[in-house]
């Protein structure tokens, strides 16, 4: 639906919720310009892959929560022990990178912070699984996803653009079948503006007809902006707690687009 869309910001309707980062202000929640037809030019698309094409953080959510229930501590709440996690994970992204060695990692060493058990082989095994679990766990596509890339791709040129462990990623990538609607793949350790620029200089991109699409406010949305590129905001309910981040207001010449879903990406482009 159209109208539930907005250019250069936010629709006014949308109140912090489901779909809404909680740290979204409100002073934002207002619409730009009216919206214009839809681009006839061929622009080209980077888009994010985790909760933007498929699901991945819900299935983090689930083994966060195992792992909660397993420690079972007597003192903290559930979401004590979840702030301690994260701050754990902050650490061992700096250290490791991301993904799920990454991940195990993390719960271990939450596990040693908070626990009064020393972490014996059994122990680690069995919180090791917890987050390895998710590697078999089949690609969940977000709906509407496969058609509207079917679309997109006769129209746009579309680059994928993950981060993370490049074996998990390219795994994914290639379990997804998806891989055909986009020119190019890129996995970068981090999505932040060095990594968008170098994306720009490599394919030789123009700033004003190049996009990133995803669900991560920090990653896809401000850190494309900071780069000089425009975004569309594909907010996802579950996104990770570390993507969190208040949405910059786009800088002058630059489009920052918010839909409600992927699929209505074919009302704009
Ligand atoms: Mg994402």
């Amino acid at each position: 639906m159209r109208s539930s869309m907005a250019w250069f910001g936010y629709h006014g309707q949308l109140a912090p919720g489901p779909h809404m980062p909680a740290d979204v202000p409100q002073s934002q929640l207002t619409r730009g310009p009216g919206a214009p037809e839809r681009l006839t030019q061929a622009q080209t698309l980077l888009i994010d892959a985790d909760d933007t094409l498929w699901e991945n953080n819900v299935y983090f959510e689930q083994a966060i929560a195992d792992f909660v229930s397993f420690l079972n501590h007597q003192h903290m709440t559930r979401g004590e022990v979840r702030e301690v996690l994260y701050g754990v994970e902050r650490q061992t992204i700096l250290e490791r990178g991301y993904g799920l060695h990454s991940f195990a990692h993390s719960l271990v060493k939450t596990f040693e912070h908070l626990s009064v058990e020393p972490v014996t082989p059994e122990l680690h095994q069995t919180i090791w699984k917890f987050a390895h679990r998710i590697s078999e766990t089949p690609i969940e596509l977000i709906a509407g996803v496969p058609e509207t890339l079917q679309y997109l791709q006769q129209r746009h040129h579309l680059i994928l653009v993950t981060k993370g462990n490049f074996t998990e990623q390219t795994g994914k990538i290639e379990r997804s079948g998806l891989k055909e609607y986009f020119a190019a793949v890129e996995i970068v350790p981090e999505k932040n503006a060095a990594a968008y620029k170098s994306v720009v200089g490599k394919y030789e991109l123009a700033h004003a007809t190049t996009w990133m699409v995803g669900n991560s406010p920090k990653s896809d949305i401000n850190a494309a902006l900071a780069a000089g590129i425009n975004a569309v905001f594909v907010p996802h309910d579950l996104t990770w707690v570390l993507e969190h981040e208040t949405i910059a207001t786009a800088p002058d010449g630059l489009k920052l687009l918010h839909v409600e879903r992927f699929g209505d990406l074919r009302e704009y482009f």
